[in-house]
Formats: C-alpha cells, structure tokens, sequence
C-alpha cells in the first residue's frame, strides 16, 4: 500500500514508513493511502473474538504493508497492554437511551491521544530502520495541552528518537502544566514560552519551514518530525477504536452483526471523525457519523452551509482541545470527496483568504454521512449535571459537548436511536470544570478539584492522575518564543 498527497496525485508515491517518517507530503498535502483496504463482516465477527491489540494489529497490517505481522502485533501487545491501559484499551459503556460511549482515555495521560501516540512512536522507530535512516529525529510539538503530556509520554526513552515540546506559559491548565513539568526520561525537553497557543504553534512551524534549521540540525545527525493529527501513523491506530467498538457491541449484544450504527465524535482537528469515516468507507456498517463542536462552530456551520470561513472570533472554552479554527484533517475527507486537484485548490483559498465555499455537489456528498451540532458552554454543563443525575455518567467537558449533539440527533430521527459517542479525556483531566458543572460551586482550586469532584460522586481517580503535587519537577524553564530556535539547536547537542 502506497502513499500519495491530498493535493497531487501525481506526486510520488511513498511506502507506509516513509508517510510516517515525513509527516507531510513535499507539497504541502497530507499523505493517503493510494486506494482503501476493505473488511468484510465475517472479519469483524472474527475479531471480535481476540483481544485489542490483536485487532489493532490486524487493522493496521491492512495500512501499513511494508511491516509484517510479528511487528504489528508485537508494538501492539506493548502499546495496548494492561500496564499501559488498565482493564482494557478502548472500553464501550451502555450509558443510556441509545448512548454508548466509548471511552478511549484509559491510557497513560487520560485523554484520547494515547490511543495513536502509544503506538505511533514503535511505528516511527521501525520506520527508520526500514528507510535506512541513521539521523535521530527530533519530535517538535506545541500544544494547547493534551497532545504534549501524549506524545512526552509516547516518545520517552524511545531509542534514535528526542522530543522537544513548547507549550503557552498561561495556555494550559494547572493539571496539564504539571503533567508536562513532571515528565521523566532521558530524551525529553518541556519549555513554557511567553506568548499564546498559536504563538508556540507559529514559533514550531517556522522552526519547520526553516532551511537554515534542517542544514544545521543534519550537521548534528539529527532531523525534525512532527506527531500531530496530520501525521498518518497518528490517523491509522484511530481507526482500529472503531472496529473494536463495534465487535464489543455485537459482543454484548447491543449490535446484531451488520446493523447500523451511528457515531458522534467531539471534534477539532478533524482527526478522530475522519477515522471513523475511512472504517465506514472500508466496510465497518456505520451511518451518520455526528461532528460535534462547542462554541468554536467552524465545522457546524461549513456542514451546514459548505463554507469553511476561519475568519470569526476565537472563543476560549472549557473543551480547550476543540478551541480550534483550522481543522486539518478536513483537507483528507476533501480529497476523498472531490479529488486532488480540487483539494488543492480550495486549500490555497483557505491559506489566501481564510476561507472557500464548497460546489454544490461537494456539499452534498459531505452531508450523506455527517452531520454537525455546536453545544454552548451553559449547555455543556447542564449536559455534564444532567449526565451525572440521571445516568451516574460522569463525562469530561469534551465528552459532554458530544452527548449534547447526541442528544438533539436522537430528538430529530427518533429517541433511543443507538449512537456511539468517542469520549475522549477522563472527568479528573478537566476536573475544576467538572466539579463545577456537577456541583453548582467552585472548587477550592485545579488540584483540590480532583480530591472533591473524587468525594462528591464516589468515581475514582485514574492512576495517571493521582499525587500530581508531590512529584519532582523537572522542567521549569521559561522563554521568549523568539528563543525558541536557539533551544531547539541545543537541545540536538545533548543526550
Ligand atoms: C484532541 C482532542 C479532541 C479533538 O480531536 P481531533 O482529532 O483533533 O478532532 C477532543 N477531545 C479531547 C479531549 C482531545 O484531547
């Protein structure tokens, strides 16, 4: 299976390892997978008998042709094991009146990126033995939180590989501060910068276009590579989720094999719906799949209008991980929908003008199978007080803004109406919040917040999240964003 990019296909076609080695195509574009592998329902019903990490190994073997079973299945075993994710990798819960969630933050930093970032890391390593490559790459990542604590945790101590992430010094919550300021491993560099989200995210895409960089870092052995949702060996592992959903639902006999099922998603960056998407096309029965977006409505509107227009106020919510406007991995579903050239061609708008309008029949084709729905902060709260009374449900806030597009989906094509919903971060990750929504006061602060929303509602803390202020703290380092190249280069020379 070969890779080409989202806006030519005529440009070279590159091997699994190598999409994942480069992160994003020479032009600019996202790299796909040539043609789309298929699953029938005999093989799901067969997969349904093996545990996760069997089911992800075969689900990736189907992407990732250039590495063999034995290394699928052994990166797998290791990355989905019962260490890494207690009681289970991606567990479906029976909430209540049609809606199942499908909890993917079990993991080492209690959001749903650990589920690609667990294993994408052991795809990379393999990759640079596959394409002969002898350089270290260094991760960069700016985050607005949870993909940094993610990918610190994923590349840790993993061999010919060093992470470096920035994050904004006042972007980010006290739980997510200390999770990054605490991390462990030899190989790993954490820095505040002074500035916002997209101040650290510009200061890293610089750092990317910069020729001068990539010259220097070779002459130290060293190349950059990226973890962020564009990368296909972040995009692949979320597709397995799906399929395994699915078989434990045919499992417990909420599914007979073969019927339909809806799935909503709480979107940002596009990246976890669009997995759902490519299952659909593979074969796995889904129907509508439901795009959910809190105040940040970019997406509610451009599936509902076909205009995608970035140029509308930034609104800071308490889902911080879908406060986005540029949602990338819409570029991949365009690609699909109408081709290469087109894509190409709405993306230049979109980079010239902060904005394109969809043909007609491109539109059209989009809403066939998604739907979307926005959910205000009031709205996501009453959901999360709502959730926890009648259901004992306790949702995180990102979770919470996907229930309430489930809920006004079942309210047009009928109550009841089966939806699986991704939950993706752990309650205790977004606890103040949480607490607050459930509770109708503040907490005493961030990290007190865990210990009362843990009292208040008798659901325990995840491992991951426990004793957060007693551990030792490493990285304290704060900097000019102007100063981020200069640290990149040193932080080649060490280790
Ligand atoms: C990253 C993230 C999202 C958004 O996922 P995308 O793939 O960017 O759409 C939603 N919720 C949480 C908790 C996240 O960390």
């Amino acid at each position: 299976m070969n890779y080409t990019s989202t806006r030519s296909t005529a440009s070279a076609s590159v091997s699994a390892a190598e999409a994942i080695k480069n992160g994003l195509a020479p032009d600019g574009g996202l790299y796909m997978p040539a043609s789309l592998p298929t699953l029938t329902l005999e093989e799901v019903e067969t997969l349904s008998r093996l545990p996760y990490a069997e089911r992800a190994a075969y689900v990736l073997g189907k992407f990732l042709t250039d590495y063999t079973r034995e290394e699928l299945t052994q990166d797998c075993r290791e990355a989905y094991s019962e260490e890494r994710f207690p009681g289970g990798a991606a567990p479906v819960v029976n909430v209540g009146d049609g809606l199942y969630t499908l909890e993917l933050w079990h993991g080492p930093t209690a959001a749903f990126k650990d589920m690609a970032l667990q294993i994408m890391p052991r795809l990379l390593s393999r990759a640079l033995k596959k394409t002969g490559e002898t350089r270290t790459a260094m991760i960069l990542v700016a985050t607005s939180g949870d993909t940094g604590k993610a990918a610190l945790e994923g590349y840790r101590d993993v061999p010919q590989v060093k992470i470096q992430v920035f994050y904004p010094v006042d972007g980010v919550s006290r739980v997510q501060k200390l999770q990054m300021m605490t991390q462990q491993g030899a190989n790993v560099s954490v820095m505040a910068i002074r500035g916002n989200f997209d101040d650290a995210q510009s200061g890293v895409k610089r750092i990317f276009a910069d020729a001068a960089v990539a010259e220097a870092l070779d002459a130290k052995g060293t190349f950059l590579s990226s973890a962020n949702s564009i990368n296909w060996g972040r995009l692949a592992p979320q597709i397995v989720y799906y399929v395994s959903a699915y078989c434990d639902m045919v499992k417990t006999g909420a599914l007979s094999l073969g019927d339909t099922l809806d799935v909503c998603v709480p979107t940002g960056n596009f990246g976890n719906i669009f997995a759902a998407y490519i299952a659909k096309k593979m074969g796995l029965p889904l129907g509508k799949l439901i795009c959910a977006s809190n105040t940040n409505n970019v997406l509610t509107d451009f599936l509902e209008t076909g205009v995608y227009d970035r140029n509308r106020p930034f609104h800071t919510t308490m889902s911080p991980s879908m406060d986005i406007l540029i949602s990338s991995n819409l570029e991949r579903l365009l690609y699909l929908t109408c081709g290469a050239e087109k894509t190409a061609a709405y993306m230049k708008q979109l980079s010239e003008t902060g904005r394109y309008a969809l043909e007609e029949a491109d539109l059209a084709a989009i809403r066939a199978h998604f739907v979307g729905y926005s959910t205000d902060e009031e709205a996501t709260a009453a959901t999360i007080r709502a959730t926890y009374t009648d259901y004992a449900y306790l949702a995180d806030t990102h979770t919470a803004v996907g229930i309430g597009a489930v809920r006004r989906y079942q309210k047009e094509v009928g109550e009841g109406t089966r939806v699986l919903l991704a939950s993706t971060a752990s309650p205790y990750k977004f606890a103040y919040d949480v607490y607050r929504s459930v509770k109708g006061e503040n907490a005493e602060d961030e990290l007190r917040a865990l210990d009362q929303l843990s009292a208040e509602t008798g659901v325990a803390i995840p491992a991951p999240l426990t004793g957060m202020g007693e551990r030792e703290v490493r990285f304290t380092q704060v900097i000019d964003a102007a100063l981020m190249t200069d640290e990149v280069l040193a932080f080649a020379d060490k280790v």
